[in-house]
């Protein structure tokens, strides 16, 4: 059944409890998103619903806040705590997130309305614990929630009255399909369902069989990505070996400013990476799936808050495939992965500028979900791609397939880079490259993953009673396989090209740890005067290929 007379709603006519209302103006939402406008009237009349809707467009309010009012309404008459919803969601961050949604959602009526999450891969009987308390909601991925319900310690036949799956096309594709078909089991014979997913695949639509009745389907017409008024895509042809380099220079620079995510194809490229980067004294924090899932949330949530500014991702997809370049891991070894993590799908990066794309992405898919970490609510955003010979095929398709969702002509702008105008760079960026080995890299990825299980497991119990040391404790620390040449933290100012010169004596020294966060100095006053390069805004003829007016009027300045 397909939803016809939508009605534009604001949240207030919603019937909506106060302190819902509160807390949505607490979080400073002040109207619906299209997708909370249009789903939260049908599953507040007791709907089911099947919203298809990216993320970053207010999916997890748009069933959080019907759950919650459905919660608070029924306490009124309630004589027993029971658990009312379950929400499933594919990975640990993401269930992580979505707590933390239903407890801003919630802070008006904490008491009312508990909320837990069980996804963390504790001890089943330390959860029991949690769950003998029978809170309101239950966050959690399928395995876990099977997990409980098996060993008897979540009980739903008699109580539950909401069954939420959010991101439902990952749920199949992270192999949980018969967890959830279990779970169901489970279910008593009435209750609401919603499912949300990014896309109607096949596997969705099975879903959709095995838990809504009578749905209504909401297929927003909301493209895939921000129009490009809002998120700029810009491509920069190069090969592997210069890669590296330009991104040094940019970043090292500074022309590439703001909170960025650079993506790379494999976790050995991640540490590469990192490891080239941090011979600069450039300091980054890695994402992938095999660190700890708390650590990883902690590392989004201090990147949020603004504690560093690039994180180096690699994605779910092609850790997950073997046919990717791993020229460092060997096909026949593929490394074990935590399934229940998922980078870049999903996840909330907040006021993120830039995403760039150092390996392109193995599909529309895989570009639309990393694109999609930049440019979200009103925020700007830019997309800046590597792309080396051997990915313009894929670079064409990709562009081919959102050419028409977006109805643009030309999605991708050329970032012309002058590379012979920072010769001095590239050699020190191959040579930097080529001292981070094979050996070196493996090296950091066993040394980061001991480094993070130390500070999540051992030091738990100090930091529950310690939260401000936990705060302090950062993800972007140097990991030192590679020996590091003082020489490299300085940009000498004959590697400079004329036009960057006057900026670049006002580059701050990098200090050892993190030299990379933005000051209010000199050298931000100099940079806000150029105007118009593709990354923020800044032309420097020397990047450019085509002189145009605008570029000469900067450089006289
Ligand atoms: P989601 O798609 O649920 O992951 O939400 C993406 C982001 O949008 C989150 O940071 C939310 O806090 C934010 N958000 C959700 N609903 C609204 C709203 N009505 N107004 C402004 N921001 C919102």
């Amino acid at each position: 059944m397909a939803c016809e007379d939508p009605k534009n709603l604001e949240f207030h006519e919603m019937e909506l409890d106060d302190r819902i209302l509160k807390a949505i103006a607490n979080l400073g939402w002040s109207h619906p998103t299209l997708i909370q406008e249009r789903a939260i009237p049908l599953l507040l009349e007791g709907k089911d619903v099947l919203m298809r809707a990216r993320t970053g467009t207010g999916k997890t309010g748009a069933f959080a806040i019907p759950v919650i009012q459905k919660i608070l309404y029924k306490k009124q008459f309630a004589r027993e705590q029971e658990v009312k919803a379950l929400i499933l969601a594919p990975s640990k961050e993401l269930c992580f997130q979505i707590h933390k949604n239903f407890l801003q959602l919630t802070s008006k009526c904490s008491r009312d309305v508990r909320c837990v999450d069980i996804s963390p891969q504790v001890d089943l009987s330390v959860q029991k614990a949690v769950l003998v308390e029978r809170p309101d909601v239950v966050i959690s991925t399928p395995a876990r929630a099977l997990a409980h319900l098996k060993a008897n310690s979540l009980t739903l036949k008699d109580s539950l009255e909401i069954l939420v799956i959010d991101e439902a096309d990952l749920v199949f594709s992270f192999g949980y399909e018969d967890d959830v078909k279990e779970v169901l089991k489970y279910m008593p014979k009435i209750y609401q369902a919603a499912l949300a997913s990014a896309t109607l695949s096949d596997e969705v639509i099975t879903l959709k069989k095995l838990v809504l009745r009578n749905a209504v389907i909401l297929k927003l017409e909301e493209p895939d990505l921000a129009p490009v008024s809002q998120l700029e895509h810009f491509i920069l042809y190069a090969e592997d070996n210069d890669k590296a380099a330009i991104l040094y220079t940019l970043l090292k620079l500074q022309l590439v400013r703001g909170k960025t995510i650079i993506f790379v194809n494999t976790v050995d490229k991640c540490y590469k990476l990192k490891l080239f980067l941090e011979q600069f004294r450039i300091a980054t924090c890695i994402l992938n799936s095999e660190l700890p899932a708390n650590i990883r949330c902690h590392a989004v949530s201090q990147f949020n808050r603004g504690t560093y500014d690039i994180i180096i991702a690699s994605d779910e997809k092609a850790l997950e495939d073997p046919v990717v370049d791993c020229s460092h891991q060997p096909k026949s070894k593929k490394r074990k992965i935590d399934k229940e993590s998922g980078v870049a799908r999903g996840i909330d990066f907040q006021f993120v500028s830039n995403v760039i794309n150092f390996d392109f992405p193995l599909d529309a898919a895989s570009y639309i979900h990393r694109a999609g970490r930049t440019a979200r609510g009103t925020n700007k955003g830019t997309a800046l791609s590597f792309v080396s010979v051997k990915e313009v095929k894929i670079k064409d398709e990709v562009e081919n397939q959102l050419k028409s969702s977006l109805s643009e002509n030309n999605l991708f702008k050329k970032y012309n880079f002058k590379m012979e105008l920072v010769e001095g760079f590239r050699y020190r960026a191959k040579d930097a490259w080529r001292a981070v080995t094979r050996i070196a890299v493996r090296e950091a990825r066993l040394k980061e993953i001991k480094q993070e299980i130390i500070n999540s497991e051992k030091l738990k119990g100090y930091f529950e009673e310690n939260p401000r040391d936990f705060i302090s404790l950062r993800h972007d620390k140097a990991l030192h396989t590679v020996k590091l040449q003082s020489h490299l933290a300085d940009v000498p100012s004959y590697l400079v090209p004329e036009p960057l010169k006057e900026f670049a004596e006002s580059i701050p020294k990098p200090k050892l740890q993190h030299p990379y966060q933005p000051k209010k100095n000199k050298f931000k006053r100099r940079l806000n005067a150029l105007k118009n390069n593709p990354l923020f805004n800044l032309q420097f003829s020397g990047f450019e290929e085509s002189e145009g007016s605008d570029s000469k009027k900067n450089k006289s300045k």
